[in-house]
């Protein structure tokens, strides 16, 4: 019953109508395309009567684009021309049915659109010629599809197209912290204001995962890890490892667990086994057989496997030598998946030591050596052992297979440095035989062969044995050849010596280092490693320096029927914790197991007494880099050289000791009066994470890293080898050709870092032959297996010594393979405002007053400086009259190239 307000016309009674109605100027905002709804009524012509012929149903839509609001009674004109025809409208329905109670009205609604529309606005016209219609309603619209989050990107409000076929792309923007998988991501927006056609997506990255439908990438909680792109949900971390911060894309290994390369991220990080158990050991004359069971606690890996390391033990553990190559292992000696090895050409009446190494994938990872279990063996002695002077009584075990009766066996025997055609023979009706009257100071090999009705078998495998000279013992060096190797028969040989049997020491066979903190009580590793010396025997005199855990100082030691010698004396400083003297301790069961002219030497401990104490020998002129700082320019290359080797041979001892020392760097080599320099600092402590504040040793996960000294795999994953020391020897070796200059001078650890990641090199010091350089630039190899072996580098070194024309030839700048860091050797001149700052950049700053009172105040001057006068300004050191003289040499150099480049 409301009242309904309408244009209506309805003038079918006369003829030729053309009755317009025109709406307001309507904007375009932006639209391409103009939909009209129109709600109307039309009265059926049939139904009126007596309806004149010119009767219309229908009507017309127009529309006029125009930028500005124009309108007025007269314009647009009221006619078809200027307007352009949308479409002749025609009813669905018509009002002709008529019911008792009136008309019922019926709406049509029809809809028409029109574009491109490309004008301010437009007006839209409704033209009559000879309805009888009324125009309700009229809604005007356009389309447009909305802002939308689709397939992880953001879409912008898009407004369909001028056609209605038209379809309009919009390129999405992935939601923060998601990323376009592949091609670029798009939507296109069709004629009816909906999005269709997708192409792209976007995925959360690593760190992030989706949430909200999609919609938002939401960094990973704490303890949780996503490790690449995609739509997968982020990952509990496993266990044994953590997150540092939110959005971790990988966890890292708590502290003593480690991940291999090929570990997948989400396999829980694993640590190295626990010691093989219950070994059993069965000794069968010179051969073994070992079995154990598998470890208690694998690390969380089943890649254990087992290395078996043989020791031959004289007296007491530090008596211990790796057995030699000779002794065979079956199936092999390392990598051992199955917990049994038969081990055979041992040594006859020998004590062994063998440690059954339990270790897995991440074995190498772990700064300690890994966990074994030891076995002690004594070789069996089958057959009666004679004692007479100046002989060797010998017997050996019956063939297996003799191939019939043994008639006797032949003996041969000569002294080792004869030929073996000028042997001697011996026969025996038995399987023991007497040799005497052999030399005292030789060594003898021994052979022998069984004689059956067939003829000879073959020869044992040699064994040889020394006769020493003043006591008469003798010792076994070396079976050439083990008894597998007969076909006849096997062959056991025993010894009997002169005045008393003793064990044998294998020879040659090279101690190996023992880690003190595989000790149960590190106190044990002091006792075994360090002698005990009593506090009266020592005599403190002056303090020389700062240790870690306390005071150094030098002194006197006389110990009981030695002579008294100088000695530095480490202390640890009252109020220690026990961990703290532990650690201060390690170092002397470390340094106590080496015996070398280049690593210093322990004389002992005091610990019974309090201040506890480190003795070594003294070192007169302390620590090489400040050493050299003091005495910049003063020495010849040569000399130089020859620090350098005496560093090399102490590092080659180390290495063949099986020891990596980590921080090897000028300022832990100490140098004596005779410029011998030696290899010190064992502590282990500045490595621990928990400890001081010294700027060198940066912080890195588990562990301090003095990074300008460490090779890019030990920083990278603490990959600590002897490989990684010969990098640091590369830099002590610059260290050394540059008297003491910081590695890298003032650039940041992490320029540092990047710098030697992009392949840049230290370049070579000022007056560094090129020979040293290239040395150099060997040990900083990216690839730690191209880098030179201590042994090579000590060869190499003693060739330039032997030979000092090789260290004529200077580096070119340019020639270097490497790409050379910012040369800062010779400094540029311009950059000083005075002399003065020039002479303290080339560390010559003691020179300042003698140069400005001798009128030299101006680079004018002081670039034509002679000999003369670099002699009366008072520089009277060849070194420093060389470095002045070199540094004014490139200050010409450079003026001249100024003064070109002004000219
Ligand atoms: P360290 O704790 O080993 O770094 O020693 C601290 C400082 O004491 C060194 O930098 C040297 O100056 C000095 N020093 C250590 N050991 C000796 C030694 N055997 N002879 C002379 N000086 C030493």
């Amino acid at each position: 019953m409301n009242t309904i307000r309408t244009y209506q016309v309805c003038n079918i009674f006369n003829s030729s109508q053309n009755n317009w109605v025109r709406t307001k100027y309507i904007r375009r905002r932006g639209a391409q395309r103009i939909h009209v709804q129109m709600k109307f009524s039309v009265r059926d012509c049939s139904s009126i009567p007596n309806v004149p012929g010119s009767c219309k149903e229908t009507f017309n839509l127009y529309f006029f684009e125009s930028d500005l609001d124009k309108g007025t009674k007269l314009y647009p004109p009221w006619m078809e021309n200027p307007w352009v025809k949308v479409d002749t409208i025609a009813a669905d329905e018509s009002f002709s049915q008529v019911d008792l109670g009136g008309r019922i009205m019926k709406i049509n609604s029809e809809v028409r659109s029109f574009g491109p529309v490309s004008h301010n606005g437009f007006y839209l016209a409704f033209q009559d010629y000879g309805a009888c219609m009324s125009l309700i309603a009229v809604r005007v619209f356009y389309r447009k599809c909305p802002h939308i989050i689709q397939n992880g990107a953001v879409f912008p409000e898009t407004l369909s197209g001028a056609e209605s076929t038209s379809l309009v792309a919009a390129r999405g923007v992935c939601v923060p912290n998601g990323e376009e998988v592949d091609v670029p991501i798009k939507l296109y927006c069709n004629g009816d204001g909906e999005w269709t056609v997708p192409i792209g997506r976007c995925m959360c990255k690593a760190g992030y995962e989706a949430v909200a439908n999609g919609t938002v990438c939401k960094a990973c909680i704490t303890g949780f890890f996503k490790a690449a792109q995609g739509d997968h949900k982020c990952l509990q971390c496993p266990i044994n490892s953590r997150t540092t911060s939110e959005g971790a894309t990988n966890c890292v290994c708590r502290n003593g667990y480690y991940r291999t390369e090929s570990d997948p991220q989400q396999m829980p990080c694993t640590t190295v086994p626990s010691a093989p158990q219950n070994v059993i050991s069965i000794v069968n004359e010179t051969s073994l057989m070992l079995e154990w069971s598998p470890p208690k606690e694998s690390g969380g890996r089943e890649d254990v496997v087992y290395n078996i390391i043989c020791k031959s033990c004289g007296s007491g553990r530090s008596g211990c030598t790796r057995c030699g190559d000779n002794v065979q292992f079956i199936p092999r000696q390392l990598g051992l998946t199955n917990t049994r090895v038969h081990i055979s050409d041992l040594m006859a009446h020998t004590q062994y030591t063998f440690e059954i190494q339990a270790v897995n994938g991440v074995s190498d990872q772990s700064p300690y050596s890994p966990q074994y279990t030891s076995v002690n063996i004594t070789t069996n002695q089958a057959g009666e052992v004679s004692r007479t002077p100046n002989s060797i009584t010998l017997s050996w075990s019956q063939p297996d297979q003799p191939n019939g009766v043994i008639l006797d066996y032949e003996l041969q025997y000569y002294e080792k440095n004869q030929a073996e055609w000028n042997s001697s023979l011996t026969r025996s009706q038995t399987n023991t035989a007497v040799i005497r009257g052999l030399r005292p100071g030789t060594i003898y090999v021994f052979q022998v062969r069984a004689r059956t009705v067939a003829g000879f078998g073959r020869f044992s495998g040699k064994i040889l044995y020394k006769f020493k000279k003043h006591n008469g013992n003798i010792q076994q060096l070396d079976l050439t050849s083990g008894f597998p190797v007969f076909s006849c028969f096997s062959l056991c040989m025993y010894i009997c010596c002169c005045f008393f049997c003793f064990s044998v020491e294998v020879s040659p066979g090279m101690k190996i280092y023992i880690d003190p903190f595989t000790y149960e009580d590190p106190n044990e590793a002091v006792r075994e490693f360090a002698k005990e010396i009593d506090i009266s025997c020592v005599k403190i005199e002056q303090v020389i320096g700062a240790g870690e855990f306390g005071e150094v100082c030098s002194g006197n030691l006389r110990q009981p029927g030695k002579r008294e010698i100088l000695v530095a004396i480490k202390t640890l400083k009252a109020g220690y914790t026990e961990r703290q003297r532990r650690d201060f301790l390690s170092e002397a069961s470390i340094m106590g197991q080496f015996d070398h002219p280049n690593i210093i030497h322990l004389e002992g401990v005091v610990t019974k007494s309090s201040p506890v104490m480190i003795i070594t020998e003294f070192m007169e002129n302390g620590s090489l880099d400040s050493f050299l700082r003091q005495n910049d320019g003063q020495f010849t290359v040569i000399q130089l050289v020859g620090m350098l080797r005496g560093i090399a041979a102490g590092m080659k001892y180390l290495c063949d000791m099986n020891y990596v020392h980590r921080d090897l760097a000028a300022r832990n080599i100490l140098v004596n009066s005779n410029l011998v320099c030696k290899v010190s600092d064992f502590g282990l402590s500045r490595f621990l994470e928990e400890d001081t504040s010294d700027p060198t040793y940066t912080s890195a996960l588990g562990g301090k890293i003095p990074i300008r000294w460490t090779a890019p795999e030990a920083i990278q994953y603490r990959k600590f080898t002897s490989s990684s020391d010969c990098w640091s020897y590369g830099i002590v070796m610059w260290e050394v050709m540059s008297y003491g200059e910081r590695p890298y001078w003032d650039m940041s650890n992490q320029d540092v870092i990047n710098a030697i990641e992009q392949d840049y090199r230290l370049p070579p010091p000022m007056d560094c032959p090129s020979a040293l350089h290239q040395l150099m630039l060997d040990c900083w190899q990216k690839d730690r297996n191209n880098r030179p072996k201590f042994s090579q580098i000590v060869s190499t070194l003693d060739k330039m010594i032997r030979n000092p024309n090789s260290l004529k030839a200077m580096t070119p700048l340019s020639s270097s393979v490497h790409l050379a860091l910012l040369d800062r050797s010779t400094p540029d001149f311009s950059s000083f405002s005075t002399v003065d700052e020039w002479l303290d950049a080339i560390k010559m700053g003691q020179y300042k007053e003698n140069f400005t009172s001798e009128g030299f105040t101006s680079f004018d001057v002081v670039s034509q400086m002679t000999m003369e006068d670099i002699l009366r300004v008072g520089v009277t050191l060849a070194g420093h009259q060389k470095k002045i003289l070199n540094s004014i040499q490139s200050m010409r150099a450079q003026m001249n190239q100024i003064t070109s480049v002004e000219v």
